[in-house]
Parts: structure tokens; C-alpha cells; sequence
């Protein structure tokens, strides 16, 4: 949350802050849902902010605003709001189960210790008598004492046994929460954030063997959503996301870079390889027809450009970007629908 916002909100403004997003979200065409408040709120109370510029992107080119995209903006924009909640709950979660255990340790240990003080007196009471009566009842009393201890026992393994199963379904669903922060809603495949980890863990780590990193552009898209619509702008992007996990078996990393824009990390194939690969997509990309679900409207083919870098020896993460990426530009420049490797000059010298 940026200092502006948070003097927005908690401002004398606050209220006609608000009464202006409703306001605007009316304008703009978009439900008034929770998240959408909490994006308007944000977007209004810090206007040049990166998301307020994002909406104002989106609403200029009259892309409409669904809950997909509205999930995709607060990934990118609200993120450790949206996922520290979660955490904040998981951490609640958590402490109530150690505190409980906690207790049903004490409330054992206390047992524990008045059964050992129990044995202690009886053992000297024994040393002390030969009379039959008090060791009968010496012997009464160290039975109910033992069926304590074994009830207090028994306690203890079912409440460690469901806070267990507690912390493990917590676990299953913070690995989840992290699942979903690392993954494009769209398109289901690695997210920008996703990438960018990636890309880095393995341009510091990177040996002997070979790296390269690819950037696909689908050509022509804005006239593409212009024609048909951003719903069917969309299943293009589902579309060509479904040949690219396909290919992108194995060691291949891919991701949504941006809108629509993707990447592949080849971690260990040498050029050979990674060019027969970005062809064999480039090639499935544009060897189908389209067909608009809803009415069966015949789009035509889409296809796709693509540029790629392999890693120098010591070159950052950013600076393997840029090559690649103006791999890309040379590939949109020389018309599109191919694939085009930086120059290795660098790699030369
Ligand atoms: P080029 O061949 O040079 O790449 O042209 P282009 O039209 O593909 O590129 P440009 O950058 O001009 O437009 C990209 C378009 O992608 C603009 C935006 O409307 C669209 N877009 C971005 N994200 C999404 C999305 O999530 N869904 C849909 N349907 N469209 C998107
Ligand atoms: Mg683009
Ligand atoms: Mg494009």
C-alpha cells in the first residue's frame, strides 16, 4: 500500500473517495464487486500509481474489464495484501493448534508428575506396613492413578494426532495460496513473478551447460481483439498457452510474460534443439483455423514471433532479457510469423 493511498483512505476524503469509485466503476462498466472496489480504491486514491495506469491502459483500448482480469490485476499490483491475509490466517490457524497442544502437554505433565509423587508415597507407606488392609488399598490407589495417567495419555495422542491432520491441510493450502501466486489465471501457466524468480535463479546458477531464453509475441493481437473481442482475444491466449505447456515438457520452463507475450527458459539444450522447438510451436501455432466458441465464426489463423538468447558467461538476468527481446523486435521487423536468434557477437569477443 503506497503512503498515498493510505492517506487517501484514512483521509477527510475518504468517503467521497469512495462515493467516487462507485461512481466511476459505473462509468466504466464494471460490477461492484469486492475486488473490483478494492482496485478502484487503490486505482482512484493514487491515480499515476502502476495500477491506476494499467486501468486507465485497459479502459483506453476498450478492453473489458472481467474477473479474470480483475484477478490478474490484483495479482500483479495487490499482491502481498491479498496473500498476507492468507498467511495471517494460516499463522492464526497455527498458533490456536500450538496453543492447544501446548496445553494438553502441560495437562499431561502434570499428571505425570502427581502419579510419580503417588508412586513415591507408596513405596514408603510399603516399607512402612505388613498389614494387608492398607496395602490393598495402596494397591486401589495406584490402579485409579495408572488409568488417569493412560486417559491423560490417550488425550494427548488424539489431540496430537488431529492438530496433525491440521497442520498438514494448512500446509496443503499455503502450498496452494503459493501455487496460485506464482500462476497466471488466464492461462493457467507460470506468471510474470514466477518467471522473473526463475529467470534469475538460473542465470546465478547457470554451469557449463547451455541456457537460452525465449520471447514469443502473438502477432497482430490488438487488431486480433479489435475484430473479434477480448473474450475470444482470450481463448487465443488459452489456446496458444495449451502448445506451449505441451511443448514445454521436461526441464522447459514457460510463462506469461505479459499480456500477450510469453517465455521459455531452455536450461541445458543447445541451439539446435531450441530452434526446432520454437519452430515446431511457431508452425502448430498457425497451422489451425480458429473457431470463435459462442458462434462458430471462422477467425483464420493466428501466429506467432519469436526471438532468443543464449546465456553469456557472467551476463545478468536483464541483460539476457533484453537480447532476447530484441530478438523479437527483429523477428516483428523482418514480417513477422518466425524466429530469430540474438547475435552471439558477445559471446565472441
Ligand atoms: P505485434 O504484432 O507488433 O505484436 O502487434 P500487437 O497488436 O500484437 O501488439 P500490441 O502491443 O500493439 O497489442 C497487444 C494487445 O494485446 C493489446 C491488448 O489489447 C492485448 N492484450 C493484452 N493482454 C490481454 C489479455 O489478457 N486478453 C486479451 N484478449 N488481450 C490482451
Ligand atoms: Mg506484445
Ligand atoms: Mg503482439
Amino acid at each position: 500500500m503506497t503512503a498515498q493511498f493510505e492517506t487517501a483512505v484514512r483521509g477527510p476524503e475518504a468517503y467521497s473517495l469512495a462515493r467516487n469509485v462507485i461512481a466511476e466503476m459505473e462509468k466504466a462498466g464494471v460490477w461492484p464487486t469486492p475486488l473490483n472496489f478494492e482496485l478502484w480504491m487503490h486505482y482512484l486514491g493514487d491515480p499515476e500509481g502502476p495500477l491506476g495506469r494499467e486501468i486507465r491502459r485497459l479502459l483506453a483500448e476498450s478492453i473489458v474489464i472481467s474477473d479474470q482480469t480483475s484477478e490478474m490485476l490484483a495479482a500483479e499490483f495487490l499482491p502481498r495484501g491479498r496473500l498476507s491475509e492468507e498467511i495471517r490466517d494460516a499463522g492464526a490457524v497455527l498458533d490456536r493448534e500450538l496453543a492447544s497442544v501446548a496445553s494438553a502437554i502441560a495437562k499431561a505433565h502434570k499428571t505425570q508428575a502427581d502419579y510419580g509423587e503417588t508412586l513415591a508415597d507408596a513405596s514408603q507407606t510399603m516399607e512402612a506396613t505388613e498389614d494387608a488392609s492398607t496395602l490393598k488399598s495402596l494397591v486401589g490407589g495406584l490402579s485409579s492413578a495408572t488409568k488417569r495417567v493412560r486417559r491423560e495419555t490417550a488425550i494427548l495422542e488424539k489431540r496430537l494426532e488431529s492438530s496433525n491432520k491440521e497442520v498438514a491441510r494448512l500446509r496443503e493450502h499455503l502450498e496452494q495460496v503459493r501455487r496460485d501466486a506464482m500462476t497466471d489465471a488466464l492461462t493457467n501457466l507460470a506468471n510474470r513473478k514466477a518467471f522473473d524468480e526463475r529467470l534469475e535463479q538460473v542465470c546465478a546458477a547457470r554451469d557449463h551447460a547451455p541456457l537460452t531464453l525465449a520471447i514469443l509475441d502473438i502477432d497482430h493481437f490488438k487488431r486480433f481483439n479489435d475484430t473479434w473481442g477480448h473474450q475470444t482475444g482470450d481463448q487465443v491466449l488459452r489456446y496458444v498457452s495449451t502448445i506451449l505447456s505441451r511443448v514445454c515438457s521436461g526441464n522447459r520452463f514457460v510463462a506469461r510474460f505479459g499480456g500477450e507475450e510469453f517465455a521459455i527458459i531452455f536450461p541445458g539444450e543447445n541451439t539446435g534443439a531450441v530452434t526446432a522447438a520454437l519452430e515446431n510451436i511457431r508452425e502448430e501455432v498457425s497451422s489451425r483455423s480458429l473457431r470463435r466458441r459462442s458462434t462458430n465464426d471462422d477467425l483464420g489463423a493466428v501466429t506467432i514471433s519469436a526471438g532468443f538468447a543464449e546465456h553469456l558467461p557472467g551476463e545478468t538476468a536483464s541483460a539476457l532479457l533484453e537480447r532476447a527481446d530484441a530478438a523479437l523486435y527483429a523477428s516483428k521487423r523482418g514480417g513477422r510469423n518466425c524466429v530469430t536468434s540474438a547475435p552471439m557477437l558477445e559471446k565472441a569477443a
